[in-house]
């Protein structure tokens, strides 16, 4: 049996990973400090017989024995990575030091959920693999931008100083049920917004774009990913769908038959302009392509927030 260890599995994507693992046999150890995770998102996994949690903060090292490392651990909104901005930092650099040299002593197989944010406000459109971003390193962003690309660079050094065998998956935008009510992304607050009847928070004029890939086939294709050693990534995963902000505002309203309006705040500095992956590499080396509409999964993720607040 594979035994799997999942850093910031009590968190929005990690604790689907954890699900998933769980369901093909897998050995799961979960490793988390709550930071922007929650109980809640694994308490039906507690008695689980292949389930282990331990509440563990990475940037101290970690001794366990396993044949695998997700390593997510690291908080994905900007409110939350910005709280602490110090610790942002200290996750990514001094945490994925400890996760490559507890993967190095086990000969565990590492991979790293970066993400689509090294690209910065990107000058290229859609984003390949190839293209090297343009991130400011000062900026309010920086301790989680550039802190992905330290982590990048700390998994291809381990790799190539030490053979650790690495896989890099660049992720965008992802949503779904157990996103936090306070979790401050645009779907989350539009969702939680359009159901309270209050008005939804467009930043900026609403035309920067992204593009947001279901959870379920996030998951999908983080599994796969760890199971062709082939090459160490970076592989982008996303959905190449891309919407502005407005129009996602305007499809929350009608799905949650909202009497919401729309209200404008200015747009966070460094908020990038356009941004959507170039999954050539993930359906080559995959043959993975996401499956979710956004409305089906719109649908799915508002039904989660309506049970959370409590609204039939
Ligand atoms: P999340 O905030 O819900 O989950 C992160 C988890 O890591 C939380 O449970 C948190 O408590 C835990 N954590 C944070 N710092 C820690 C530390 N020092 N020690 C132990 N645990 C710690 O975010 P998410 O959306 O589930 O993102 C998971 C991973 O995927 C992150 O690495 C994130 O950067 C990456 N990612 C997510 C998205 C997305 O759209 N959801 C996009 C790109 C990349
Ligand atoms: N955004 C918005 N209203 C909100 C939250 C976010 O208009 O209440 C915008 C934000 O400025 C950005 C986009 O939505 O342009 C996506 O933001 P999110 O925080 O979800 O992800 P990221 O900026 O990390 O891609």
């Amino acid at each position: 049996m594979n035994r799997i260890l999942v850093t910031g599995g009590a968190g929005f994507l990690g604790s689907h990973l954890c699900d998933s693992l769980l369901e093909k046999g897998a050995d799961v150890i979960c490793v988390d400090n709550f930071f922007s995770g929650s109980k809640d998102n694994i308490r039906h996994l507690s008695s689980h017989p292949y389930f282990e949690f331990t509440r563990h903060d990475i940037i101290h090292p970690l001794f366990l024995e396993v044949d695998k490392i997700f390593h997510l651990a690291c908080p994905a909104s900007p409110i939350h990575y910005q709280i602490n901005a110090i610790k942002t930092v200290k996750t990514n650099v001094m945490g994925t030091i400890n996760m490559l040299g507890l993967a190095k002593r086990i000969k565990a197989r590492i991979l790293l959920t970066s993400s689509s944010e090294v690209y910065g406000d990107a000058k290229v459109h859609p984003q390949p693999e190839g293209y090297w971003g343009n991130v400011n390193p000062i900026g309010l962003r920086s301790c989680y931008d550039e802190g992905k690309r330290v982590a990048e660079t700390l998994m291809m050094d381990y790799h190539r100083q030490n053979k650790v065998d690495i896989q890099i998956a660049r992720i965008f935008n992802t949503y779904g049920p157990r996103m936090a009510v306070n979790d401050g992304r645009a779907i989350s607050n539009f969702i939680v917004q359009a159901l309270k009847g209050d008005p939804l928070t467009v930043y900026g004029d609403g035309s920067q774009t992204r593009s947001f890939c279901y959870v379920s086939d996030l998951i999908q294709a983080l599994i796969a990913l760890m199971e062709i050693n082939e090459f160490p990534g970076p592989v982008n995963l996303g959905n190449p769908e891309e919407i502005s902000l407005l129009e996602v505002a305007e499809k929350i309203i009608k799905l949650t038959k909202s009497s919401s309006k729309i209200t404008h705040k200015s747009l966070p500095a460094d908020d990038p302009l356009r941004r959507c992956p170039d999954i050539s590499l993930a359906k080559k080396k995959l043959g993975w392509e996401p499956r979710v509409k956004l409305e089906e999964g719109l649908e799915k993720t508002i039904s989660h927030f309506k049970d959370k607040l409590s609204i039939q």
